[in-house]
């Protein structure tokens, strides 16, 4: 009896399944989302992320602990619409807010702005927060701009969003397109690319030790950023343009200009990014749907908007347009392939997409990434790199 105990023990202790408890490498491991829009999403709704808002949004307090995610970067974001006088002021409002939450919850969260600290906080199993600012207008033109987000806690900029700025295009404007990909009818900028002042402000953001942000930049940006950055940069939400070929995807020679400058490309779970089949069941669903849409429409500025109204009211139908969790997985393993394990991380846009993969409901599902990876045969020591380390490393490398 005692022998088969033992037996069976070992057997137990050397079998895979334990080697590969998932969850256990999960909560080990830092677990890093560079990007999430809870603030925007919880200003619209007029909510907190302190409160239970399941149901409502991907994320809230409770839920990151429930998911394992032990570093939030909390996007601050306007459109380009908000002007100069406006956007820089919007930005200020939405760090307020984060400082106001974390006042709030002082044993639940704390906003972190260096590796220390976030080390220090995820040892004291709170959610360690930090501040990236999604889109270069917000600096409205000025370095003192920048240095005052920096100095309230802002550790990554994106240098456009879908809007380009006065020193730098985005990649829905050299593209001349619309977020859905559809002519818009704009003249592509003659100038593209980062210009004298936009390869100062790298310069300057180096130095301060703040992130370079490529996502939703234009592919001559992105190259002159690769050209002028002393530092390694991130692509906080991107996914692999060869998989899904649409405008805010990385090219293989992006990818592996990436993997040369040490940064890394933290994966967006958006649907439509990630599959490119994706795009055309939306628009059939739109299409099912086209008198209430058309309705909608007259009420809202952006398609986006009447989209999302539809989603929330046909959720059986919403299933049905997202790709399998594989898919993610495949963006993830492609990136590996092409330039290794240390480049590539999550930035999940939660609570700024309206379509994730199937079984990526909100928040809480970071552990079933871990476990595809393990299932995939990642080793412990590559899976935590790719859930937060990878990122952590880049982080250390602006700070110094
Ligand atoms: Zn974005």
């Amino acid at each position: 009896m005692k022998r088969t105990y033992t037996f069976l023990l070992l057997a137990v202790c050397t079998s895979p399944l334990y080697a590969q408890n998932y969850r256990q490498i999960h909560d080990k491991a830092i677990v890093v989302d560079s990007h999430n829009d809870i603030l925007t999403t919880a200003a619209d709704k007029k909510v907190s992320f302190d409160q239970n808002l399941k149901g409502a949004t991907h994320s809230d307090l409770a839920r990151w602990k429930q998911g394992g995610v032990d570093v939030e970067i909390f996007s601050i974001w306007c459109d380009g619409t908000y002007g100069t006088g406006k956007a820089f002021a919007h930005a200020n409002r939405q760090i307020d807010t984060l400082y106001a939450v974390a006042r709030r919850n002082p044993d639940k969260m704390t906003i972190v702005t260096n590796s220390r600290m976030l080390k220090k906080a995820v040892s004291e199993q709170k959610l360690a927060a930090m501040i990236g600012v999604e889109g270069g207008h917000m600096i409205e033109d000025r370095l003192d701009y920048l240095d005052s987000l920096y100095k309230r806690g802002a550790r990554y900029l994106t240098l456009t969003w879908n809007n380009s700025t006065s020193w730098a295009t985005s990649a829905m404007d050299e593209h001349g397109i619309t977020a859905l990909g559809e002519d818009s009818g704009k003249a592509i900028p003659p100038k593209k690319g980062l210009t004298p002042f936009g390869k100062e402000l790298v310069q300057h953001m180096n130095q301060l030790g703040m992130m370079v942000d490529v996502s939703h930049v234009g592919e001559q940006t992105f190259w002159d950023v690769i050209n002028t950055s002393t530092k390694p940069i991130i692509a906080s939400h991107s996914c692999v343009y060869n998989i899904c070929p649409v405008f805010r995807n990385l090219k293989d020679d992006q990818i592996k200009a990436i993997g040369k400058n040490r940064g890394v490309i933290q994966l967006n779970f958006f649907s439509g990014f990630l599959d490119s089949a994706f795009f055309t069941r939306n628009k059939a669903f739109a299409l099912r749907h086209k008198a209430e849409r058309d309705s909608i429409l007259k009420t809202v500025t952006d398609p986006f908007f009447a989209d999302n109204y539809l989603f929330q009211k046909y959720p059986e139908e919403v299933k049905a347009l997202r790709p399998p969790l594989s898919l993610l997985l495949d963006h993830l393993d492609y990136i590996v392939r092409l330039i290794g394990v240390d480049y590539v991380g999550l930035g999940s846009d939660f609570d700024g997409i309206n379509s994730a993969p199937q079984q990526l409901d909100d928040v809480t599902s970071f552990p079933l990434i871990t476990q595809e990876l393990v299932n995939r045969g990642y080793s412990k020591k590559d899976i935590t790199k790719m859930l937060g380390g990878n990122f952590l490393r880049v982080l250390k490398e602006n700070e110094r």
